[in-house]
């Protein structure tokens, strides 16, 4: 099906210019693949006459087979004064050897006279030199209008010459873009219009999120007419980013009912967006519209009652449409509802008859007054409503440590020896690590993997540390937050205590046990 609406995306080119972003020939190859298997239709693969990690890029680009997408070099119209055939920059891109051209080029008369110091005459020639160039090639050829919002308020005339110029030279697409990202949604759509009326060429928009509007802009110039959407994964980006193709995407399929993707993607939106945060090493932004962890979160005791009665009562979409899901967050504010919603879905069988339920309640509550904070440590309160329900012995005790650390000369040296206690057998361990925490969670690791062979597959994946209550002055404590992984589920456990180590312990001790308790 012909989408009405075509996605291309500029995450490699565009989104690699954002700051803490830096990826390998093969981290680029991984992300490329994953938007193909998505179904986005462009892949702006990068920019060959500006760094040989492109040109690498593109040589290993061509040997794959795309399914969906069709592979974008990108680069400028010719230098002034140089013929096309003799243009070096030109020339890259042809070796590139994709099916997709993308050039951009000056509509503002302002940068024209003043950076380009280019005739306006000659500026119009370098848009049509190089496109009639490219399509003599037999590329397919997008023409990226620079400044376009901008250019047109200024001196609409010559900007309209500069689309036309694209147009008679036979671009395919001409993509209108903000390029400093400071427009309006009303005027991208007033000027999107007008280009409408007169091109016959199909337009394309491409906005950047220097004031919030990244993706309202994008919305607005479809709804005036553009047919592509130009932006990247997460909105990756210069300054504050591009146009967020993850939030763009459900809002014209499910919001403006314009066809882009078939549903079967959109279910993927969120996995998509995770992946390319994790080959960016970036940690998933909770607060993502749409996709983000907390996007369908709930915390008010009252609002998780209403959900669960009629969850379009607080929804503006089923979160399963784009592959997010309802999350019930456990807090201070938290009502029966919200202990009852998070305990069956860790699988314990309650009602809100349970007599226990008042007991877990209080017990949270008490923990969260000293430091305690679950919303990310669903382990350790599993652990807790399992004590409550069940009065079984835990699968191991620890019944004594020790740390020590010292320095000489360049290298520190971290050691940490634990003793356990597992079904009337101890165990005494010893190991080193980078850091005190690390070395403590090599002992107890060693000591337990000798009755729980299962726990090897147990790492820590990261480990957060927050001082609380510092301003008392009553001596600050310090809660430990760890995320830990068996390869297929992530969980989270805290620990709260004036030590930074004993807090680490209780946190370390409580992954291993949910380990344990998951089997
Ligand atoms: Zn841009």
């Amino acid at each position: 099906m012909k989408p009405e609406v075509e996605l291309y995306d500029t995450t490699l080119r565009d989104g690699s210019q954002g700051e803490g972003i830096n990826f390998s020939v093969m981290d680029k190859l991984r992300i490329a693949e994953k938007l193909d298997a998505f179904g986005i239709h462009y892949i702006e693969g990068g920019w060959p006459g500006s760094n040989p990690k492109d040109i690498e890029f593109f040589a290993e680009a061509k040997r794959k087979k795309f399914k969906n997408a069709r592979v974008a070099a990108f680069g400028a119209t010719r230098r002034k004064g140089v013929s096309v055939q003799n243009d070096e920059q030109v020339r890259m891109l042809l070796e590139a050897e994709t099916p997709v051209i993308t050039i951009v080029g000056k509509t503002w008369l302002l940068h024209v006279k003043e950076v380009l110091r280019a005739t306006p005459d000659e500026n119009l020639a370098m848009i049509g030199d190089t496109i009639r160039f490219l399509k003599d090639q037999g590329k397919f050829v997008h023409y990226d209008a620079e400044h376009s919002f901008d250019g047109f308020s200024d001196e609409p005339e010559y900007a309209l010459a500069t689309w036309h110029a694209a147009e008679k030279a036979g671009a395919d697409r001409i993509v209108l873009c903000d390029t400093n990202g400071g427009r309006l949604p009303n005027e991208i759509a007033h000027i999107t219009k007008l280009a409408r009326g007169k091109l016959n060429t199909p337009l394309g928009i491409h906005t950047h999120d220097d004031i919030g509007l990244g993706v309202a802009n994008a919305l607005a110039a479809v709804e005036a007419g553009a047919m592509q959407v130009q932006g990247t994964i997460n909105g990756y980006g210069e300054r504050t980013g591009n146009c967020n193709l993850t939030s763009v995407i459900p809002n014209v399929a499910l919001k403006m009912k314009k066809f882009c993707l078939p549903a079967k993607s959109l279910r993927k939106l969120k996995e998509l967006s995770q992946f390319v945060d994790e080959i960016a090493n970036i940690r998933h932004n909770p607060r993502l519209p749409w996709v983000g962890s907390a996007a369908f979160s709930h915390k008010g005791g009252q609002h998780v009652n209403a959900v669960q009665k009629l969850s379009r009562s607080y929804e503006h979409v089923d979160p399963a449409s784009i592959g997010n899901s309802r999350h019930i967050l456990v807090s201070d504010l938290a009502g029966r509802s919200n202990i009852l919603v998070k305990a069956r879905e860790l699988g314990f069988n309650i009602t809100n008859d349970t007599p226990e339920l008042s007991k877990i309640l209080a017990r949270i509550k008490r923990l969260e007054h000293e430091g305690y904070e679950f919303e990310a440590a669903e382990g350790s309160l599993a652990l807790l409503i399992r004590k409550i329900f069940k009065h079984e012995e835990p699968p191991f005790t620890i019944q004594g440590y020790h740390v020590s650390m010292r320095h000489d000369h360049a290298t520190s040296v971290c050691e940490a020896s634990v003793k356990v206690h597992v079904d009337g057998k101890s165990e005494h361990t010893i190991a080193g690590g980078d850091g005190p925490v690390n070395a403590l969670d090599q002992a107890l690791r060693n000591a337990l993997v000798k009755f729980y062979p299962q726990l090897k597959k147990v790492q820590l994946s990261d480990y957060k540390v927050r001082i609380i209550d510092s301003a008392s002055g009553t001596g600050a404590r310090t809660r430990v937050l760890i995320e830990s992984t068996d390869g297929k589920a992530e969980w989270g456990t805290v620990g709260v205590h004036d030590n930074i180590i004993e807090a680490s312990l209780q946190a370390l001790s409580d992954s291993l046990e949910f380990a344990l308790m998951k089997k």
